[in-house]
């Protein structure tokens, strides 16, 4: 089967996956998308609909599929699975969707080869692994989004504290994405400037250490008062991947706090966590060792050794 590049398969046309390939078709990004989902009617009805406004887009080949739709794409996104209703945690859902990845992976390893898989579904961590190990491809090519989300959130608040543009503030949530996530606040900056002393002197209001404290916490929530509001999130999650996918699929070289197979860490090895690596058309080319104090390194190896214990747990 003949395909246009670059062709992006998205598994799951649920609230993520939709508003993925909706934002994807804004980009201009992907020459051809393809929708997967166990509800193919919900995959046919969210083609037809993207498809009636591809004229105000860009020229883009939108179809549902099944899986061999995954032939010849340059990348795989998985956002297959349940979702966290407003009680649960992301850790909630592992069984589910640990279950669902063992049809899922496997299904997508029969029909690429090539492509590099890119795992929204929560815990996107553990999954991550999962996918790693179900389908045999190489670390690099296994790529969780991790916190790049939560990163995103942590720059709006903190710009919308400060009043400075998000894209001078240079700050990185890493570790799980969830309830164990860490901000790495010794080497985040603005303008050049240690972000408290920033704060401290530009910040119109209240003392900088805590309300960066209290903006981290509200980072954390986010997820859960946004799912009690209105049941998902899709939104900013959608934006994350088109970055992702813009870094792959034009070799950007970003540095972006993906979830990634991690060896001697900070002395921990295999698990998948976020932390800045550069991406590119590799997928995860490398990561880079961030200098970390003390306590964010007892963080760390925290929030790693929590995702540890729930991937002992599935045993795989
Ligand atoms: P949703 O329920 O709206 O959509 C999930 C879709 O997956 C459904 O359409 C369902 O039919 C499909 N599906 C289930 N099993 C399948 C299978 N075996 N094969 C093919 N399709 C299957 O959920 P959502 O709100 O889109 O969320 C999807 C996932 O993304 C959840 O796990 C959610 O927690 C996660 N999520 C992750 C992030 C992140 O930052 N990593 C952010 C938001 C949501």
């Amino acid at each position: 089967m003949d395909s246009l590049k670059p062709k992006i398969a998205i598994i799951g046309a649920g609230h993520v996956g939709s508003t993925f390939a909706f934002s994807l078709m804004l980009s201009g990004l992907a020459r051809e998308i393809v929708l997967i989902d166990q509800n193919e009617s919900l995959a046919v009805g969210e083609c037809m609909d993207l498809n009636q406004g591809v004229s105000f887009a860009h020229p883009t080949k939108i179809y549902p599929a099944g899986f061999e739709g995954c032939e010849n794409a340059d990348i795989v996104v998985i956002t297959a699975g349940a979702n966290q209703k407003p009680t649960e945690t992301r850790m909630d859902l592992v069984q589910k969707n640990v279950a669902i990845f063992k049809e899922i992976v496997p299904a997508v390893a029969k029909h690429t080869k090539d492509a590099i898989l890119l795992v929204v579904t929560n815990p996107v961590d553990i999954l991550t692994y999962v996918t790693l190990k179900l389908s045999g491809f190489p670390a690099n090519r296994v790529i969780g989004s991790g916190t790049v989300l939560d990163t995103a959130r942590l720059k709006y608040m903190i710009s919308d504290y400060a009043q400075v543009d998000t894209n001078n503030i240079h700050a990185y949530i890493i570790g799980e994405h969830g309830d164990t996530e860490l901000p790495v606040w010794s080497n985040a900056t603005i303008g050049g400037m240690d972000i408290e002393t920033y704060c401290s002197e530009y910040a119109q209001q209240g003392n900088a250490k805590n309300e960066l404290k209290e903006i981290f916490q509200k980072v954390k929530n986010s997820a859960y008062e946004i799912i009690k509001r209105k049941g998902a999130t899709n939104y900013s999650i959608a934006l994350s991947l088109v970055k992702i996918t813009r870094a792959i699929l034009r070799d950007e070289n970003s540095i972006l706090p993906v979830s990634t197979l991690i060896s001697d860490y900070y002395g921990i090895s295999d698990v998948c966590i976020s932390i800045p690596s550069i991406v590119n058309k590799q997928g995860v080319e490398q990561y880079v060792k961030i200098d970390l104090s003390d306590e964010e390194q007892e963080l760390f190896k925290h929030s790693a050794n929590t995702l540890k214990g729930f991937i002992k747990g599935i045993g795989l």
